[in-house]
């Protein structure tokens, strides 16, 4: 590991600063915060943190010292000064005195004496920064470090390979009782470079930014050549089926069964985004003979408990062909560990006394041996932490059962970090939205109704991938909803295979789909030729039936239902004239709609769709509603408020429809008018 220090940066970072009136000390403070975070062998996901003590004038002008330090659960790699809440420093320092400090208190002994009292809450890591004399302190869970300290022998190793420059801090959990267990192991020996926290992580520190930093790199380069040393091979091999299954379509199966179920009866499940993760190491260790072992014994470091859990579900290896063993073995498999995590939340609740309410039993790292790994969570940006902490979790287990054996905190520890409600207030994520942990698939997603259907469904919490003939449109449009853009002609079967392929191994399946891509074709319908007729056909309605083939294979496969969506058209019941190659396909998808509502209502997939009419978009251009007008002898405005309502009928007002639908829990085989009032197209 090489230190990432530059002169030239840290002089820069202080200039731009200063110009922001953020002092030095705070400025530094910021650069290497960001390189330690920056850097996934040191920080993963708002674990670490750091900190610099300062001294700040008050409002009366008397000189006051502060810690400065990383807001609880915030990314050390994107830091920024209102990202380091600053604390009065003696009344934090005072607490040294308390035997027992609860939550509550902490809280609100960090709180009561913020500098800005609408700051973040400062780290749960506070008081041991606060204790330390040190102007810099900084602190990881940097993956050799973990390597090192979850073996059974842990402090004998730290002792070994640091000779004397760190202190040992045995395994206590975050809060009061590390922070004093730290300060009086450094006061032991005031000249150590840092401290080893058992089962945890290091902190170092030091008088200014770069010493504190440069002694994290160099701590943290004495494991990593540590573990390089006398390595034994690791897992052994197991037997695998000769063929196995694709990710694609396991990942269904995997989301479906770790759908956690309602709370109450007749309510849906709550789903999790399950994305997909393999790799030369991740394979080695899920397909180990021994992986119901080494990879079940538990979290590297305390606080990745709260995004993985504690264990892991362990799939069968999947055969090729032979899904549905796989699906039925799978939910055995989830209705064990469910039983598992209840007898541990029951057996831990009991030792502390009660009180504590469980969280769902569903795993949020799935293994599969042949395949790779799941991660799960309430959004793409959930699972993908939880999948990021369990690469760097097996990482970890790797080294560690590579020198010796693997270790880590042990179950009773882990329970009061799970439960602890200083770790749940980090939990952040889509709870609470309407449509959180669910996937949206929109077709024509890049044009004027799809993007602003992707839109309204993000705002209420589904993750969003948006289909368009336009690869860069597509991934332009995505990217600042924070989804997936994918490029597909969904007139072709094999384009829009390879995109539901997609979207199973980033998202594991999809919930919702708006089926909104068409194109418009005009011409008299006597003498209109075939191939324009069957070109329209192509998009207006055969490429309905592929994207909600597909889907609906894979809600099956989900098994928690489904949302169907299609963008039909008032053309569909008052055909307009020399419109018949655009009418008559979109007739027979407003029959669709029905069908699918018919044929999949039993496996609670609902099928509606939209009727909206005269919307400024691809298929109304600009000079078509001029024309129009000018032939009516209207003004254009006048043309677009042509209905009952006389008001122009948008693309938000159609995306609004169709999240509506998708809410409308015990509505199917419904078309929904959205067309200001048009009595002639009403379908009764
Ligand atoms: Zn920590």
């Amino acid at each position: 590991m090489q230190s990432r220090w530059s002169d030239a940066d840290a002089a820069w970072t202080i200039e731009s600063h200063a110009a922001q009136g953020v002092a030095e000390d705070i400025a530094l403070r910021v650069y290497t915060a960001r390189l330690l975070g920056r850097d996934p062998r040191l920080v993963l996901h708002g674990g670490g943190n750091a900190s610099v003590k300062t001294r700040i004038a008050d409002l009366v002008g008397a000189k006051t010292e502060v810690l400065c330090v990383k807001g609880s659960g915030s990314d050390m790699g994107a830091i920024e000064p209102a990202g380091l809440p600053m604390v009065r420093l003696e009344p934090l320092r005072a607490l040294r005195k308390l035997e027992r400090l609860s939550d509550q208190d902490m809280v609100n002994a960090l709180r009561g004496n913020l500098v800005d009292s609408a700051a973040p809450n400062p780290s749960v890591e506070t008081l041991l920064h606060a204790f330390l004399p040190h102007k810099f302190v900084d602190h990881t869970h940097a993956t050799a470090i973990l390597g090192l300290v979850d073996q059974p022998n842990g402090e004998a190793l730290a002792r070994e390979v640091y000779d004397g420059r760190v202190g040992f801090v045995p395994y206590v959990m975050s809060g009061l009782a590390l922070a004093k267990a730290a300060a009086g192991v450094f006061e032991k020996k005031p000249d150590v470079e840092g401290l080893i926290l058992d089962k945890h992580g290091i902190f170092t520190f030091g008088e200014d930014a770069r010493q504190a930093y440069e002694r994290m790199i160099a701590l943290v380069s004495l494991a990593e050549a540590w573990l390089k040393r006398d390595r034994r091979n690791v897992f052994a091999a197991r037997p695998l089926p000769s063929a196995l299954a694709n990710p694609a379509d396991i990942a269904p199966i995997v989301r479906g069964a770790c759908a956690a179920p309602p709370g109450e009866a007749d309510a849906d499940p709550r789903r999790f985004v399950a994305t997909f993760r393999t790799g030369a190491a991740i394979l080695a260790y899920v397909n180990g003979a021994d992986l119901e072992d080494y990879s079940r014994r538990g979290v590297a470091t305390p606080d990745h408990i709260i995004r993985t859990k504690n264990k892991p579900l362990i799939a069968a290896a999947p055969a090729a062909g032979k899904l549905d063993a796989f699906a039925e073995e799978l939910r055995r498999r989830v209705a064990a560990y469910v039983k598992d995590y209840d007898a541990y939340f029951a057996r831990e609740n009991k030792r502390v006394g009660g009180g504590k309410s469980k969280l769902d039993a569903m795993p949020r790292v799935v293994l599969v041996p042949g395949l790779g790994l799941f991660g799960l969570g309430e959004s793409l940006k959930d699972a993908a932490i939880a999948a990021d902490l369990a690469e760097d979790t097996l990482r970890v287990v790797t080294d560690a059962e590579a020198i010796g054996r693997y270790e880590p905190a042990g179950e009773s520890d882990l329970f009061e970090l799970e439960y602890w409600s200083l770790e749940q207030a980090k939990r952040v994520g889509s709870l609470g939205k309407a449509l959180g942990g669910q996937v949206a698939m929109v077709t024509g997603g890049a044009g004027a109704i799809g993007l602003a259907t992707a839109r309204a469904f993000r705002e209420e919490g589904a993750d969003i991938v948006l289909l368009d003939l336009d690869r860069d449109a597509a991934a332009q449009a995505a990217a600042g909803l924070g989804g997936l853009g994918i490029a597909c002609d969904v007139t072709d079967r094999a384009s829009v295979s390879a995109a539901f392929d997609a979207v199973c191994e980033r998202f594991g399946g999809v919930d919702i789909l708006v089926s909104n891509a068409g194109a418009a074709w005009a011409g008299r319908i006597g003498e209109v030729p075939d191939e324009v007729l069957r070109e329209s056909f192509e998009i207006n309605f055969f490429a309905h039936q592929s994207v909600a083939q597909e889907a609906v294979r894979i809600m099956l496969a989900q098994g928690t239902g489904g949302c169907l969506l299609f963008n039909v058209s008032k053309q569909a019941v008052n055909p307009g004239a020399n419109f018949g190659p655009y009418g008559l396909p979109k007739a027979a998808t407003m029959l669709l709609v029905r069908q699918y509502a018919v044929d999949y209502g039993v496996d609670g997939i609902r099928s509606n769709g939209v009727n909206a009419d005269r919307i400024r978009s691809g298929l109304l251009t600009d000079g078509f509603i001029a024309e129009r007008a000018h032939a009516r002898g209207v003004s254009e405005g006048d043309y677009m408020r042509g209905n009952l309502l006389r008001r122009e009928v948008t693309a938000q007002d159609v995306a609004q429809a169709f999240v509506h639908l998708a809410k409308a829990r015990k509505t199917t085989g419904h078309i929904a008018a959205v067309d200001g009032g048009n009595i002639a197209a009403a379908l009764r």
